[in-house]
């Protein structure tokens, strides 16, 4: 393989219009992309570690057409095992703290460690990337076996591994409900999925991964009640075993989170426990607020939708 094989993802990363569509891509292909890259000056002992955390220091990213850095000068230490959730107004560079932690984007200046020091540069792409789980907000469905779906986590998982992540995602009674079970055709022709459904076949992968760093794009939006609680489940699931970084406007999500992180203008502006900051900054929490985008509170005013996909 070419040294520059992750090219092109990069370039879809980083190319703003193409942005859902890339965050689509990326989420699938990531565990397709696990054939490492020759490259004699990265670190090949590194072995993806049980519990990862991660730590910015005075990290400024950019991007190529844009004047002012979308994260500007962030330090920030993502504990082993802790859930964060990040809350901020619209381009505040939230989705561009997740592009970096994957690897896309990689710092303009300072340095983005692991919780022992290792710097993520010094990684094999593929190696980092397979410590890393990732939900994007529009989980795609591919046309194939709802097996065939599942196993783009792990191409090796047995039938058994693929119906226990389907109950840690409630899914279990919905497959077996299936005349052809985990053979179903889904897809364009196939059975229809709904929004619900694709989001927890998406969480299901996740489970399957075993990756101990995850980072979810609002991991509940659109969807409806019912399955809005069956991802939250899932996910108090999740973070027992993990680390967890949720971008999130919901109240739900913010309570599962150890901290939460507010960025403004690409910079840190508050960073503690909902107590601490519900304390400290009371603004954040009303309905008006800039940063809640009026979606902490409000929640009856939510139009929940649970489309096919
Ligand atoms: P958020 O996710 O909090 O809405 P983003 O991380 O998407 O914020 O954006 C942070 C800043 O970076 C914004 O000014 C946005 O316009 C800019 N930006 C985001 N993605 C790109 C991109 N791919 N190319 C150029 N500018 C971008
Ligand atoms: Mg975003």
């Amino acid at each position: 393989l070419a040294p520059d094989f992750y090219q092109p993802l990069r370039d879809l990363g980083t190319h703003y219009h193409a942005k859902a569509e890339a965050e689509a891509a990326a989420e699938e292909l990531m565990p397709l992309l696990a054939p490492p890259v020759p490259d004699a000056t990265h670190n090949h002992d590194w072995r993806v570690p049980e519990r990862l955390g991660v730590t910015l220091e005075n990290v400024t990213c950019r991007y190529a057409d844009q004047h002012s850095p979308a994260l500007d000068k962030v330090s920030l230490t993502i504990r082993p095992g802790e859930t964060l959730a990040v809350i901020g107004p619209s381009g505040a560079g939230k989705s561009t703290l997740l592009n970096l932690l994957m690897g896309f984007l990689p710092p303009a200046s300072g340095a983005l460690t692991t919780h022992d020091g290792i710097e993520v540069d010094s990684l094999a792409p593929a190696a980092w990337q397979r410590a890393i789980g990732w939900l994007g907000q529009r989980p795609t469905i591919l046309t194939g076996t709802l097996a065939d779906n599942l196993r783009l986590a792990d191409a090796d998982a047995d039938n058994e591994s693929l119906r226990q992540a389907l109950r840690e995602v409630d899914l279990i009674d919905w497959v077996d409900s299936l005349p052809q079970g985990l053979e179903t055709l889904v897809g364009d022709r196939g059975q229809p999925v709904a929004g619900g459904q694709a989001r927890r076949i998406a969480l299901a992968r996740v489970f399957l991964r075993r990756s101990p760093l995850l980072l979810l794009d609002e991991p509940t939006a659109s969807l409806d009640r019912a399955s809005e609680a069956h991802v939250i489940d899932a996910l108090a699931k999740l973070k027992q075993a993990r680390t967890l970084v949720i971008l999130t406007h919901r109240l739900d999500l913010l309570a599962l989170a150890d901290r939460i992180l507010v960025l403004e203008h690409g910079q840190v502006c508050a960073m503690g426990t909902l107590d601490e900051l519900r304390a400290t900054h009371p603004a954040l929490f009303n309905s008006s607020s800039r940063f809640s985008e009026g979606k902490v509170l409000n929640r009856a005013e939510d139009t929940a939708e649970d489309k096919y996909v």
